[in-house]
């Protein structure tokens, strides 16, 4: 087993057509990596002969207000995450691990001109305050599809509306690609793991968890209560705290207000600490 680093496609089709047919894993990143990360890549490395891990900060999916300048650059760091990974892993030889870090004109060549739209998915929930977010997100994994062919591509569940989405792009082009879910990691406080914590200091980590315990909150309530109860319920938690830009009850397959017989929920919320918008969310199945 062993892991290979490249930065442009050559070196990866060079390297690539020796290999006999092999089933290829694909972990889109934008690098900054932590452990729920490096939980996508084990079970692509499980699951595959070839993982490919990309680690690129796609400035198609920044809005004119978010932090793309600022969007921490960890590559040496995230290099060796992976490395040890592997080591750790004690694979066989026939495993890969590809580590895919380009830069912006080889995923956009100069005159790139297609946007990948999901409509009304990309506008609904969070997509309502970050306009053209989920297109910048679509374009950039179809173009990771396309040029790594993928057997399965691996997405966390933090990103719920990302990987609802990612899968609806699936099915509407009939790709041949399997989307693999993968749960979401925590801190031992409850704390959704995400790029964006360390931009938290102790105190306000604590505050942060008021998002997971009021999802929690709201799941138990809404196992109790009837759909437009929670939705109450929700509201007024909103109302309580200006720190909660939503919390949203919807669908778990659709994204869209659930409709009267509808079993399966999703609860997303977002938590913004001064600059920084957390995200979490819990499904609820109603039996
Ligand atoms: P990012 O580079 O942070 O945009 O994320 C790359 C992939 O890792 C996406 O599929 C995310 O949903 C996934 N991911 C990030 N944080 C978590 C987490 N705490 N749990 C599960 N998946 C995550």
């Amino acid at each position: 087993m062993a892991v290979y680093f490249f930065d442009t496609l050559t070196e990866y089709s060079d390297w690539v057509k020796n290999k006999k047919k092999k089933t290829v894993g694909l972990v889109p990143t934008m690098g900054n990596l932590h452990n729920a990360h490096l939980s996508l890549l084990k079970k692509s490395i499980k699951e595959n002969d070839i993982s490919v891990i990309t680690i690129f900060v796609n400035p198609k999916q920044f809005g004119p207000k978010d932090d793309f300048q600022k969007y921490p650059r960890t590559l040496e760091s995230d290099i060796a995450k992976i490395s040890d990974l592997a080591a750790k892993m004690k694979l066989t030889k026939n495993k890969h691990v590809v580590i895919f870090s380009p830069e912006e004109s080889v995923i956009y060549p100069k005159n790139f001109m297609t946007t990948i739209s999901i409509s009304p998915l990309n506008s609904i929930i969070e997509g309502k305050s970050r306009p053209g977010h989920f297109d910048g997100v679509c374009t950039v994994v179809y173009r990771l599809f396309t040029l790594f062919k993928p057997n399965i591509a691996y997405f966390g569940e933090k990103d719920y509306q990302q990987l609802t989405i990612i899968k609806k792009m699936v099915e509407d082009l009939a790709l041949p690609i399997k989307i693999s879910p993968i749960p979401i990691g925590r801190e031992k406080s409850g704390l959704a793991m995400s790029s964006r914590n360390q931009y938290l200091n102790s105190d306000e980590k604590i505050q942060a968890l008021k998002l997971r315990n009021s999802l929690v909150e709201l799941k138990d309530y809404l196992l109790k209560n009837h759909y437009e109860k929670t939705v109450q319920h929700s509201q007024k938690l909103v109302k309580a705290d200006p720190r909660f830009n939503y919390l949203e009850i919807r669908d778990a397959v659709t994204l869209m207000p659930p409709e009267k017989n509808c079993k399966n929920f999703v609860i997303l919320g977002v938590y913004q600490i001064n600059q920084t918008r957390l995200l979490d969310n819990i499904t609820v199945r109603i039996k």
